[in-house]
C-alpha cells in the first residue's frame, strides 16, 4: 500500500467540500489534516462551522479540526480545492507557488494551456503538462491539475469511446442539471419550484470549450483541441443530485447501433487497469429500459463514479442520440478530483 499523504481541503464547508470529507473518510492513501473556508467559518471547529448536508453523520475524525484561512501554509502534502471560481485563481495560484500540488474543481485554471484538464479514463497523458507548468512559472514549485465542469465530465466520458473508435464530427447536448450543482443555498426555492430555469451562468461555454481540450491531443507542452463541433444548452431542474443530458452525435465513420453500444459498455482504461481506489469497475453502464437513466435511480451507480447511458437510438438529424447521467458532486466534482489524485500518485506525480 502506498504511504498515506496528508491532504487539505479548500472550501471544505461547501457542497463539494463536504463530499470530499465524506469520500476521504477511510481512504487508503489520503488523510485529511487541514480544512479551510471563508472568514465566516475560520477559527471555528469544523463541527461548529459546517452544517452537514449529506446523508449520514459528519465523520468523527474531522469534527474537531479547526477551519483555517485558505492560505499557505497549511499542514498537508497537497490541497483539494472546491473554492468559488472568483477567488480560486489567486488562492490556488498562491498554493502552487508555495510548493503545493493543487487538485482543483474550480474553473479558474481549467483552460490555461499548461494545466491538465484531467479525466483519468480519457487523457492521463495530459499530466505531462505539469512539467511545462513548472518550467513556465518562475520559481513555482507546486502545480495545478483541474477536473472539468460537472456536466462536461459525463459528456466527455460518453464521447471518449465514440471519438476513439469512430471519430466525432459534431455533438449537441441539452442538460438538465441538479440543484446541488449550484452549491448551498444555491437557487432560491421560489425560483425553482414548479419550474425549469433555462440559464446557468457560463455553463454552456464551459461544456463547449472544455470538451475539446479533454479529448484533445498532447502536443509537446500544450494540447491541440479535438476537431469537432460541440453545442450545449443548459437547464436547472428541480432534482437534488444527478445531472442528465440528452445528447445527439454525428460520427466521422459508419457505426452500427450494436457497435456504438459495445463501445460504451466495453470502455475501460488506465484507472481500471491500475485498480485505483475510486475507479468504478464499469465506467459506462448502458441501460436497455426505455425509461432510464433517471437521477434518483441511477446517480449512485458505481458509488457515484459510473455514468449511465440509456435511450440509445438512431437519430433522424445526426447519427445517434442517447441520454447520459452522472452524480454531479461525486463523478462531477469531489470523486473526480480524488480519482485524479489517485492516478497522480500511481504515476509518480505526488510524493
Ligand atoms: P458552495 O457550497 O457555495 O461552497 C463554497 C465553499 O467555498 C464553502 O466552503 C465556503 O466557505 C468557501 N468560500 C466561499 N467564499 C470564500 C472566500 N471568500 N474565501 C474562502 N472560502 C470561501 O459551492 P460548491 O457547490 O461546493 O462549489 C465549489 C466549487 O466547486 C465551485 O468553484 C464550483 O464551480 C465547483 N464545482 C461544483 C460542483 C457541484 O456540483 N456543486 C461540481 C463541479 C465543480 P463558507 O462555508 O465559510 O462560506
Amino acid at each position: 500500500m502506498t504511504k498515506t499523504l496528508r491532504v487539505g481541503i479548500l472550501g471544505a464547508t461547501g457542497m463539494v467540500g463536504q463530499r470530499f470529507v465524506e469520500l476521504l473518510e477511510n481512504h487508503p492513501q489520503f488523510q485529511i489534516t487541514a480544512l479551510a473556508a471563508s472568514d465566516r467559518s475560520q477559527g471555528k471547529t469544523f463541527a461548529e462551522a459546517c452544517t452537514w448536508r449529506l446523508a449520514g453523520a459528519m465523520p468523527e475524525s474531522v469534527k474537531t479540526l479547526a477551519v483555517q484561512a485558505p492560505e499557505p501554509t497549511l499542514d498537508c502534502d497537497l490541497v483539494f480545492s472546491s473554492l468559488p471560481g472568483d477567488i480560486a485563481r489567486r488562492t490556488e495560484g498562491d498554493f502552487a507557488a508555495a510548493g503545493y500540488p493543487v487538485i482543483s474543481n474550480s474553473s479558474a485554471f481549467r483552460m490555461d494551456h499548461d494545466v491538465p484538464l484531467l479525466i483519468p479514463e480519457i487523457n492521463p497523458e495530459h499530466l505531462a503538462l505539469i512539467d511545462a507548468q513548472k518550467k513556465s512559472s518562475n520559481g513555482q514549485h507546486g502545480f495545478i491539475v483541474t477536473n472539468p465542469n460537472c456536466s462536461t465530465i459525463m459528456l466527455a466520458l460518453a464521447l471518449a469511446p465514440l471519438h476513439q473508435k469512430f471519430g466525432i464530427e459534431s455533438v449537441i447536448a441539452t442538460t438538465m442539471q441538479a440543484l446541488s450543482g449550484a452549491g448551498y443555498p444555491g437557487v432560491a426555492s421560489l425560483a425553482i419550484s414548479d419550474n425549469v430555469l433555462p440559464f446557468i451562468e457560463s455553463e454552456e461555454e464551459k461544456i463547449e470549450q472544455e470538451t475539446l481540450k479533454i479529448l484533445g491531443k498532447l502536443n509537446g507542452e500544450t494540447i491541440d483541441d479535438a476537431q469537432m463541433r460541440v453545442s450545449a444548452q443548459c437547464h436547472r431542474v428541480n432534482v437534488s443530485d444527478g445531472h442528465l443530458a440528452a445528447v445527439r452525435v454525428k460520427l466521422k465513420g459508419p457505426a452500427k447501433i450494436d457497435e456504438v453500444k459495445q463501445a460504451f459498455s466495453s470502455f475501460s482504461a488506465l484507472p481500471q487497469e491500475l485498480k485505483l481506489h475510486s475507479a468504478p469497475e464499469q465506467v459506462i453502464i448502458v441501460r436497455e429500459e426505455k425509461d432510464r437513466p433517471q437521477p434518483r435511480l441511477d446517480r449512485d451507480a458505481g458509488n457515484g463514479m459510473s455514468i449511465t447511458i440509456g435511450r440509445l437510438q438512431p437519430d433522424n438529424v445526426l447519427d445517434y442520440r442517447f441520454v447520459v447521467l452522472s452524480h454531479n458532486t461525486i463523478r462531477g466534482a469531489a470523486g473526480a478530483a480524488i480519482l485524479n489524485a489517485e492516478l497522480m500518485l500511481a504515476m509518480g506525480n505526488l510524493k
